[in-house]
């Protein structure tokens, strides 16, 4: 059997030993003569330059990679077993340029046009929200892609501070109007927080972007309210977004924009797990910032989120 992208078993090297990748699978890079059998690749987007208040995601990827090697080989609930039924590993970082942000995006669109065409699916760690853009750029130039997004923001603002600024609160904004999202199969849950005003509400609206706001969430029940959620993603290829700060900061504090009224950790599993049917062909989970984070629980339970997303990445790659 090839053994070559089962990652380290905690039963052979204790998990606080060895160089922490991602859920301790084999770092490969483009060169690496494996690189070609890659089919999920987890990628880290050390940036955070589209942060308009408390800075700290770009160093959530070493953060993750070092909480993730407390990841298992079996997801409890749906038994799926993703490094035996996908070939994963960890890609390394794409390398940010942190004063230069118009660079770093045209590195990190690049970075996955090159996945796309080498036919890897990629699950990032961010970075901030921002990050996601030049992923969608180098995805989803040809097709418009669904987008299953959590976060207790709507990131369809115009931008800030004048001019055409891009932050962390408007890559869906401009992937819509870029083409790249299709903002019929779009939904947005977990929506919450003081607003300025309603313009991102007035953008949704008027495009066709359905929001599930936290209060729909719970009054609705998990259940109900995702079948609608994949309902309106549909059966076609789609994006999956997780902003950490979609779970309750009594749960996960270290991010920048932290909303009060947010899901539990097992709510935060739970509408990942109702992704399963859903063709999932990338996703990201951004926004973990660990200089506010000293528990390092967020870094943890953004670790298992994107063990979940692997999981439903791993069986819509099968199916
Ligand atoms: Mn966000
Ligand atoms: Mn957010």
């Amino acid at each position: 059997m090839d053994t070559f992208f089962k990652p380290i078993s905690g039963m052979d090297l204790p998990r606080f030993a060895g160089i922490p990748t991602f859920m301790r699978l084999p770092h490969v890079t483009p060169d690496h003569p494996r690189y070609r059998d890659v089919e999920i690749g987890l990628v880290g987007l050390p940036f955070d330059g589209g942060v308009s208040n408390r800075p700290g995601p770009r160093h959530g990827p070493r953060a993750l990679r070092d909480a993730s090697t407390m990841i298992r080989a079996q997801h409890p609930v749906s038994l799926v077993r993703p490094f035996e039924m996908a070939r994963c590993a960890d890609l390394g970082d794409v390398g940010p340029n942190p004063v230069d942000g118009p660079d770093t995006l045209a590195r990190f669109e690049a970075a996955f046009a090159r996945l796309k065409a080498d036919g890897i699916r990629p699950l990032s760690a961010g970075g901030d929200h921002l990050c996601t853009l030049p992923v969608l750029r180098g995805l989803a130039k040809d097709a418009p892609l669904g987008l299953m997004h959590f976060d207790s923001h709507t990131d369809l603002f115009p931008a800030y501070f004048g001019g055409k600024t891009l932050t962390h609160g408007n890559p869906f904004r401009n992937a819509v109007e870029e083409g790249l999202l299709d903002p019929k199969r779009m939904v947005q849950i977990g929506i919450r927080g003081t607003a300025y005003d309603m313009i991102d509400i007035d953008f949704a609206k008027a495009n066709g972007i359905r929001i599930i706001r936290i209060e729909e969430f719970f009054d609705r029940g998990i259940p109900d309210v995702m079948a609608e959620a994949r309902e309106i993603v549909g059966t076609k290829p789609a994006y999956l977004s997780y902003d950490i700060d979609f779970v309750d900061p009594a749960v996960a504090p270290g991010t920048g924009t932290p909303e009060w009224g947010g899901p539990n950790a097992y709510q935060a599993m739970q509408v990942v797990r109702e992704c399963r049917g859903l063709n999932i062909v990338g996703a990201d989970l951004v926004e973990v910032s660990p200089p506010f984070d000293p528990s390092g629980n967020t870094a943890w339970l953004g670790a298992s989120l994107m063990f979940e997303i692997l999981c439903v990445m791993v069986e819509a790659l099968k199916r």
